[in-house]
């Protein structure tokens, strides 16, 4: 819903978008079957459709990114294996150490680049040679978007020949796929082409409540569904929540331009505002700097304006503009953030 002057702004994450009037409607409209047995038609169109989108053979519907990425690990990678990825990565980081608890698989975390890449060389030195003292090495796993930054394309064509030539699987947490594409002005296949697996969430930018999609070879999307049911994850009459995905798919892509603009006109307006020190600003992030001591007065005084932020991550604050956040919204914290640090 649109922000109104009491409405709340909510900058914390792209998670917290509300199906729009229209999405529910496309919910309610949706039909639906039994997606354990493979019968629900919502569900299948939506797996087809963004395979087919993505330049893949299958795809899978599950509840979370989280749930996504771990069958993807699960698929690529037997017990005592391992997988390269980014020290600061979701797969890594953010997914409560699922591949080491339910697959027996072990992380090689590599330090990233500041634009979110694994330098390949990095990469390359960590793979393991073939001998009983070492895990596997069976999988490098990237993020795009990372903190909202677009990996570079001639970035993946390198990691994507590096992959080949020493026999990985390359895994995409594509949580924010569309943002990558849209940023850089390319369809969403000139970036998922070059993975073996993507994960992509529909519940964060694109707006739907519920739902990521992983999409690969017949193959691996096999493995992974005999996974998402041993972790729980089979689902019946999801064909509601998969209407709200495509009709995501609809109406809620090219839009993304727009949160982009916005989060960079708050970029803008931020750095003007003394007491704040603007880190930088990526595809629907903002990243700045406050004085820590004033972090807890100044969450106080944005929640008064209707404004929440995730002060989670100190020290840095990330803003995040979605769907559910408009111009008037960007004006109203633009003028709470200058209010706080003009005032005192
Ligand atoms: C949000 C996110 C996920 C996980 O998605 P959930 O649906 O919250 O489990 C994975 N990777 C990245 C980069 C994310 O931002």
């Amino acid at each position: 819903m649109p922000s109104t002057a009491t409405s709340l702004v909510d900058l914390r994450s792209d998670t917290v978008t509300r199906p729009t009037a229209a999405m529910r409607a496309a919910m309610l409209a949706a039909e639906v079957g039994d997606d354990v047995y493979g019968e629900d038609p919502t569900v299948i169109v939506l797996q087809q459709r963004l395979a087919g989108e993505l330049g893949f053979d299958a795809g899978l519907f599950v509840p979370s990114g989280t749930q996504s990425n771990l069958l993807a690990l699960l698929a690529h990678c037997e017990r005592g294996d391992e997988y390269l990825v980014g020290m600061d990565a979701h797969t890594y980081k953010f997914e409560g150490g699922g591949a080491a608890v339910l697959g027996s698989i072990q992380p090689q975390p590599i330090v990233q680049a500041a634009d979110g890449s694994l330098p390949l060389a990095q990469v390359e030195a960590a793979i393991k040679p073939l001998d009983p003292h070492f895990a596997r090495t069976r999988l490098l796993a990237l993020e795009n978007t990372w903190h909202g930054r677009s990996l570079p394309l001639d970035y993946l064509a390198g990691a994507h020949e590096l992959a080949r030539a020493h026999g990985l699987g390359l895994h995409l947490d594509g949580a924010r796929l569309f943002n990558a594409a849209v940023a850089c002005g390319v369809p969403p296949r000139a970036i998922a082409g070059h993975f073996d697996t993507v994960s992509i969430c529909l519940s964060k930018g694109l707006g739907a409540p519920v739902g990521s999609v992983l999409v690969g070879p017949h193959a691996l999307i096999d493995k992974a569904r005999r996974w998402r049911k041993v972790t729980g994850g089979g689902w019946r009459q999801a064909g509601m929540l998969a209407a709200a995905g495509l009709h995501a798919l609809d109406h809620h892509v090219a839009r993304l331009a727009d949160d982009h603009r916005r989060a960079a006109y708050l970029a803008g307006c931020l750095r003007e505002v003394g007491g704040i020190d603007l880190l930088g600003q990526h595809t629907n992030m903002v990243f700045i700097d406050v004085p820590a001591p004033r972090l807890r007065e100044l969450d106080a005084h944005l929640r008064q304006a209707g404004i929440r932020i995730s002060i989670g991550y100190l020290p840095t604050l990330r803003l995040v503009t979605h769907l559910d956040i408009d111009d008037d919204g960007i004006e109203r914290t633009v003028a709470a953030f200058r209010d706080f640090f003009m005032r005192r």
